[in-house]
């Protein structure tokens, strides 16, 4: 018999829209006992098919739609064609001066649960839901056989696992050892890529648009940058003529990376100083310290709308100290990668900053994620970093 998810009455209405998530207060039954992962058919309270999902009976989302067409099949087929095609709509940006992008972005590429980093020939996996990991053999067997591929590494360690009851899996899954020296080469700049050791899959490709940014921001600029990581606004800020720099993170082994891309890009970096973020940006406060560019890019505050008031408030607070460390005419870049905080709140978040700060600031433009984090109509979850670029009269 074919496992099957009933709806409760009236809550077919998101997946008619063609939003992928099966929340657990939708589901009225599931018949056939199936396995975590397994293909199930969605039906409707009525009984009509709606497609076919993968069933995660730990997590708070029940089951992730493979497709919307009762028709259509789910198989290693079908999923490697997936694969092929998300990392065909980056063919472009790869060809456009950068070997290294967003291959595959979970629900935005109609592969819920896989993210794959390219950085050159090596590809960097995380698998996040029980549907993909049930398919772990079909999805790194794609990643493999895409062209140029010498290195499939999986790093699958993300908290969100956990949600899923999922254990940690970090190692090689296809191909050759990842190397030690590992570059991504964006552009003119080369950042070294820690696979097995660094945030994530090694380096925030999502940031690729803050970076370009960064280069025009920078000449003659005094610039302090908070959450500085490995460096890579550091580097551009450096070589593009920033009159001085410092660096703040509170990770040695990132900041070892910034030292490391400092010498891959030919260039001082200046100061970097490993401390908590917000203990260093008081201290700045309190020495009277001034920057002209300041770029405030934390980590994800807010892992869900429950987290948003706490979250909203540690925002504040690092606006708040960064406004009061601009110079007259300095420019903040700032960010939020919480996918739980809207644009809209962030920019109130930043503008009660501003009035506590007593400053006058004004938006001269908005970043956001790059094109290899492709944010579907249906799905406007998949929408994460956003930025704000805002200059101090
Ligand atoms: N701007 C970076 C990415 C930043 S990711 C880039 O473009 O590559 C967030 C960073 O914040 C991580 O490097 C993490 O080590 C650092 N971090 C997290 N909590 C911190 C804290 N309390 N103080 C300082 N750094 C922190």
């Amino acid at each position: 018999m074919t496992p099957t998810l009933w709806l409760r009455p009236n809550r077919e209405r998101s997946l008619k829209l063609r939003h992928p998530w099966i929340f657990s207060g939708g589901v009225a039954k599931v018949e056939g006992d199936p396995m975590p992962g397994a293909t199930v058919c969605v039906k409707s309270s009525s009984g009509d098919a709606l497609g076919w999902a993968a069933y995660s009976p730990a997590s708070q989302i029940r089951a992730r739609m493979w497709t919307f067409e009762p028709d259509e099949p789910v198989d290693a087929a079908s999923i490697t064609a997936r694969v092929t095609a998300a990392a065909a709509r980056r063919a472009t940006l790869l060809a456009g001066g950068t070997d290294s992008a967003r291959l595959v972005f979970s629900e935005a590429d109609d592969v819920p649960g896989l993210i794959a980093d390219r950085y050159g020939d090596t590809v960097v996996c995380q698998l996040t839901t029980a549907g993909a990991e049930l398919w772990r053999d079909t999805l790194v067997d794609a990643l493999a056989a895409l062209p140029g591929v010498r290195t499939v590494f999986e790093r699958s360690d993300a908290d969100v696992r956990e949600r899923e009851g999922l254990g940690a899996r970090v190692g090689l899954a296809r191909g050759e050892p990842p190397s030690p020296e590992l570059v991504a080469h964006e552009h003119r700049w080369r950042f070294g890529v820690d696979v097995a050791g660094g945030h994530k899959t090694g380096f925030y490709l999502d940031q690729r648009n803050a970076r370009r940014a960064v280069e025009h921001l920078a000449p003659g600029r005094r610039v302090l940058n908070v959450f500085a990581y490995t460096g890579a606004f550091s580097v551009i800020a450096a070589r593009c003529g920033a009159a001085n720099l410092l660096s703040i993170d509170s990770s040695g082994p990132a900041l070892a990376v910034a030292h490391r891309n400092a010498a891959l890009n030919d260039v001082d970096i200046g100061e970097l100083q490993e401390a908590d973020a917000f203990t260093a940006l008081r201290g700045l406060r309190d020495r009277a310290r001034e920057y002209d560019l300041i770029i405030l890019d934390p980590p994800k505050l807010a892992n869900s709308e429950a987290q948003l008031d706490r979250a909203s408030r540690a925002y504040k607070d690092l606006n708040l100290l960064a406004v009061k460390l601009l110079a007259p005419r300095g420019v903040l870049l700032t960010f939020s990668c919480s996918g739980a905080m809207t644009m809209d709140l962030f920019q109130k978040v930043v503008a009660g900053a501003a009035l506590d700060a007593r400053r006058t600031v004004r938006i001269v433009d908005r970043l956001h994620q790059p094109s290899d984090h492709p944010v579907p109509l249906a799905f406007p979850e998949a929408e994460y970093l956003k930025g704000l670029v805002l200059e101090a009269s």
